[in-house]
């Protein structure tokens, strides 16, 4: 009888378990299709092995082993993979591509850059790639020129600025950044972000194994001036107004007019520049105005650089600058501003030119790059876990208006730089122009002044609307001395209004109050340390 009732159940039950099967399955929490991999398991091992985050090691179920995702592995992305990896956080970077990049952006770094380098103790970065000591700038104009050294009087004598191959740069940070054993640097492409109401939980990405997943609590977004994954992070309003033309100049001594100086000639229609990136080679950055560049393939680009651009280059630069021409490996590249206008998103951040960039003509990309770093890692020091969201979102708060003071004024002063020095047809652009140069020339606070604003040592926003307006001012004076009339009355204040019109507005996209009205920023500019010892106990 019983094995008879078994019998009578046994074909239902079947059927029953069968649908409860195909229920559960179509029910089921959506888990990563199976191209997706599991997280390598070597990492968890690798945290009990290396014991990181102060002895924290999470694997608790839903959370991530890993602290932090770095997204893109060039300047910021790989000093910041050293600096939190120093702190002892858990870092997973994905790159797209770990050889040695080949560019022409990002080969001056500023004095004020490089103290950051020393505050995240990555100065070595610099050594044995040939970079070169850079003191200052020399300016060129119709034939006139002048040099204007960095303020570096009351500073260690190893601050100054730096320039090099930006590929061994940025290899030497990858291979520092490694060398601690909680910092895994991965190649694979960054598709898009996990997000789960509303945070960001990490990355999905490529390798050639296949579709990857990443989880972190927090995921920084490194993926450069293209970036793909920006959109969902912030409003990217890029403006492109020129793009650099690059040429490597091998000169016989190997020395520029001014030794240990960038060069920027004022040229027609826009500024020409040298600099050494190594003991033998001379970058020269051509700015052609515009998006659409001479063709390279039919010898357009050849023939402009010959006849518009060669006239224009110091007579001790044109041979080597003809050469390097003729010998080709011409790259180019455009210039791209776009204002930092952040969605702050729990869990995400972005940060160096996926975040904010300027024209490169002052060289300040890097030094804005590595001064959020720094006010990133200065935030995240307190939270020994960043597995709390809310402390974290609570902590990342003021890391956007924390940054300004810095990034504005260097952002302000690309951008206006930029349009003083293309040549124009407006009379008053053109004395503006002229009055800017002759400002510099004169001297003392006039050369002084601009200078530690363009290195990053004084990154003050008052004293660049200050020194912009004496400018101006200053050319108003030299057009009505030493006999006024009304003509030149009117070009003067014509002068004004045209300043007022190339400052104000990237004043306002950089946002008035953070930039003029933060109670830190006091704090921020006494802080800056001034010796390597003071550098040293600031990180200490
Ligand atoms: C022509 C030019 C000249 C410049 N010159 C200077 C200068 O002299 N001094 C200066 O301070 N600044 C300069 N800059 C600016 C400077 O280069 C940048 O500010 C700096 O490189 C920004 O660093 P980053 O890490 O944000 O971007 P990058 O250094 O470009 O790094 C981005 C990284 O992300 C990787 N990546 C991209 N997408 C993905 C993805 N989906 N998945 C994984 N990885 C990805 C890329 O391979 C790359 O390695 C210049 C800029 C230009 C355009």
């Amino acid at each position: 009888m019983a094995n008879f009732m078994m019998d009578k159940y046994i074909v239902p039950a079947f059927i029953v378990s069968l649908l409860g099967f195909v229920v559960i399955y179509i029910l089921r929490p959506r888990t990563p299709p199976n191209n997706y991999k599991k997280k390598d398991p070597k990492s968890a091992e690798k945290c009990e092995t290396h014991n990181v985050i102060k002895g924290v090691c999470k694997s608790g179920k839903g959370r991530s082993d890993t602290d932090v995702i770095i997204v893109g592995a060039g300047v910021a992305g790989a000093a910041l993979a050293h600096t939190l990896g120093k702190e002892g956080r858990k870092v997973h970077v994905i790159e797209r591509d770990l050889t040695e990049p080949d560019r022409i952006v990002g080969e001056l770094l500023q004095p004020g850059g490089y103290l950051k380098l020393i505050e995240l103790g990555l100065e070595d970065c610099v050594e044995d790639i040939d970079a070169q000591r850079v003191v200052g700038y020399a300016l060129f104009k119709d034939g006139k020129s002048t040099n204007v050294s960095y303020p570096l009087e009351n500073f260690h004598s190893d601050v100054a600025g730096r320039s090099f191959h930006n590929g061994r740069f940025i290899q030497k940070m990858r291979e520092k950044a490694v060398t601690l054993p909680n910092v895994r640097l991965e190649q694979g492409t960054v598709t898009s972000l996990i997000e789960e109401n509303g945070s960001i939980k990490g990355v999905q990405y490529k390798t050639k194994a296949g579709q990857e997943l990443a989880h972190a609590p927090l995921t920084v977004v490194c993926d450069g001036c293209f970036s793909n994954l920006r959109r969902s992070l912030c409003d990217p309003k890029v403006d492109s107004p020129s793009c650099f033309v690059g040429l490597v100049l091998e000169l016989e001594n190997g020395q520029l007019p001014y030794p240990n100086h960038g060069h920027v000639i004022l040229a027609d229609p826009s500024p020409i520049l040298f600099y050494p990136i190594s003991s033998t080679e001379i970058r020269c950055l051509v700015d052609v105005p515009g998006q659409k560049l001479p063709s390279l393939a039919n010898g357009d680009m050849a023939n402009y650089l010959k006849t518009v651009v060669a006239p224009q280059v110091p007579p001790e630069l044109r041979d080597a600058f003809l050469y390097a021409i003729d010998k080709g490996h011409i790259k180019t590249m455009p210039n791209r501003s776009m204002p930092a206008a952040p969605y702050p998103t729990p869990g995400a951040l972005l940060l160096g030119d996926s975040f904010n960039m300027r024209h490169p003509l002052t060289g300040g990309g890097m030094t804005v790059a590595l001064s959020d770093i720094a006010v990133l890692r200065n935030l995240l020091m307190p939270l020994q876990d960043l597995n709390d969201a809310d402390e974290l979102c609570k902590n990342l708060e003021s890391f956007y208006t924390l940054r300004k003071p810095v990034a504005s004024t260097i952002n302000t002063l690309a951008g206006a730089l930029y349009k003083v020095f293309c040549a124009s047809p407006d009379q008053a652009r053109r004395e503006m122009r002229e009055a800017c140069f002759d400002y510099l020339s004169l001297g003392g606070t006039c050369s002084t002044g601009p200078i530690a604003l363009l290195s990053g040592l004084n990154p003050n926003p008052l004293s660049l609307v200050l020194h912009f307006f004496a400018v101006a001012i200053y050319g108003v004076g030299r057009l009505l001395v030493p006999f006024p009339s009304p003509k030149k009355l009117w070009i003067g204040a014509r002068l004004i209004s045209s300043a007022s019109g190339i400052i104000f507005p990237i004043i306002k996209a950089e946002g008035i109050r953070q930039m003029f009205f933060q109670q830190h920023y006091q704090h921020i500019t006494e802080a800056l340390p001034r010796t390597l010892s003071q550098i040293k106990q600031k990180i200490c």
